[in-house]
C-alpha cells in the first residue's frame, strides 16, 4: 500500500529570501540558493532537517553523507537541527518555503521568529518520501494541528479532485486559521485547542464525525493522515484503530511534537 523511495542525502547551505506572517503564530520563510539543484520533495508528508547556526555564529556546521552516515568536520559541535515539512519547492527560482509555527519556546521557533533575508540556515534531505498510490483511496481523514498545515496544505493539492477529504486541523486562535488550496470533494472543520484539563479537542470533533466520514467501514476505501502532539496523537491513533476498528495499513499517525519535550523525535 505504501512504499519508501530513498533520495541522495545532501545537506545544504540556504539563505533567507522573504519572510511573511501567516498569522500571529504562523511564519512562512523562503530560503533560496543554487544548492537546491537536485532536491526532491515528491509526498506531502515529506520532510527536511533544518540545521541551525549556533548562537552567535553566521554559518552553521553541515555534515556530509557517506556509507557510514553524516560526518561533521573534525572539532565542531553538531548543530541544532529539527524536522521541518517541505511547503513549496520551486526548482526554477530556486526557492524552498516552510512554514513554522512560533510556540514561543525552542531554538527552531526562536530562529524563525527573527529570521531576516540573507540569513543562513542548512536543510539536510528529505532521506525519504512515503510513497502512497494517490488512486488507492476515495475518502481521505486528514488530522493535524499548526505544525502539520504545510503538509495538510499539500495533501489538499496532492489528493485527487474526485476524491472526498475530511480535514479537522486544531489551532491555539481564530486568527491561526489560514487559507488553504480549494479541492472540490474537501471538508475542513478548524477546531480550537482545549486546556489540557477539557481533553483533546481533535478527538471531539472526530468522535462527532458521521460514521461515513471517519468510518473503515464505509463501502469508499479510506486512508487516514495524522499529525500533531504525540500524546494526541496516539489518543486519535487508538480512537480510529479501537472505536472505528480502522486498518492499521490504511492508517499514518506521527508526533510531531511533545508537550515538554524538546527536541522530540519523530514518532509514527
Ligand atoms: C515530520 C515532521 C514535520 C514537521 N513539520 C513542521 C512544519 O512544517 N512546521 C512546524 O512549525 N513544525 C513542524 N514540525 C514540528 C517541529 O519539528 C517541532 O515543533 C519542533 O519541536 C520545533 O522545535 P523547537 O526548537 O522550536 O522546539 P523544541 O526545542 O523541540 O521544544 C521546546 C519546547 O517547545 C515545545 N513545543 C515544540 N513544538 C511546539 C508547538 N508546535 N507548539 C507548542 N509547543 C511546542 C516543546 O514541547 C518543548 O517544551 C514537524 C515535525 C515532524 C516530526
Amino acid at each position: 500500500m505504501t512504499r519508501m523511495q530513498y533520495h541522495p542525502l545532501k545537506a545544504r547551505l540556504l539563505h533567507v529570501l522573504q519572510v511573511e506572517a501567516l498569522s500571529p503564530r504562523l511564519r512562512r520563510i523562503t530560503l533560496s540558493g543554487p544548492e537546491l539543484d537536485g532536491f526532491l520533495s515528491p509526498m506531502p508528508d515529506d520532510h527536511v532537517k533544518l540545521l541551525f547556526p549556533h548562537e552567535g555564529v553566521v554559518l552553521p556546521v553541515l555534515p556530509s553523507f557517506g556509507s557510514t552516515g553524516a560526518s561533521f568536520p573534525a572539532g565542531t559541535l553538531r548543530p541544532v537541527a529539527r524536522d521541518y515539512t517541505p511547503r513549496h519547492h520551486d526548482p526554477e527560482r530556486r526557492t524552498l518555503t516552510l512554514d513554522f509555527v512560533l510556540h514561543g519556546d525552542g531554538p527552531a521557533s526562536q530562529w524563525a521568529a527573527n529570521a531576516k533575508p540573507g540569513d543562513a540556515i542548512g536543510v539536510a534531505g528529505p532521506r525519504a518520501s512515503r510513497l502512497i498510490d494517490r488512486q488507492a483511496f476515495k475518502h481521505w481523514l486528514l488530522l493535524g494541528d499548526e505544525t502539520a498545515l504545510p503538509a495538510l496544505a499539500r495533501w489538499l493539492t496532492w489528493i485527487p479532485p474526485q476524491a472526498r477529504v475530511t480535514v479537522c486541523v486544531e489551532v491555539a486562535s481564530l486568527e491561526d486559521r489560514i487559507a488553504l488550496p480549494a479541492h472540490a470533494g474537501a471538508d475542513l472543520v478548524w477546531v480550537l485547542r482545549r486546556p489540557s484539563s477539557q481533553g483533546c479537542a481533535l478527538l471531539a470533533a472526530l468522535q462527532e464525525l458521521p460514521r461515513h466520514a471517519s468510518s473503515a467501514g464505509s463501502v469508499e476505501s479510506p486512508y487516514a493522515w495524522i499529525a500533531c502532539e504525540s500524546t494526541q496523537m496516539r489518543g486519535l491513533r487508538q480512537h480510529l484503530l479501537n472505536e472505528r476498528a480502522w486498518p492499521r495499513k490504511q492508517l499514518y499517525a506521527a508526533g510531531y511534537w511533545k508537550r515538554g519535550d524538546s527536541d522530540h523525535d519523530n514518532e509514527h
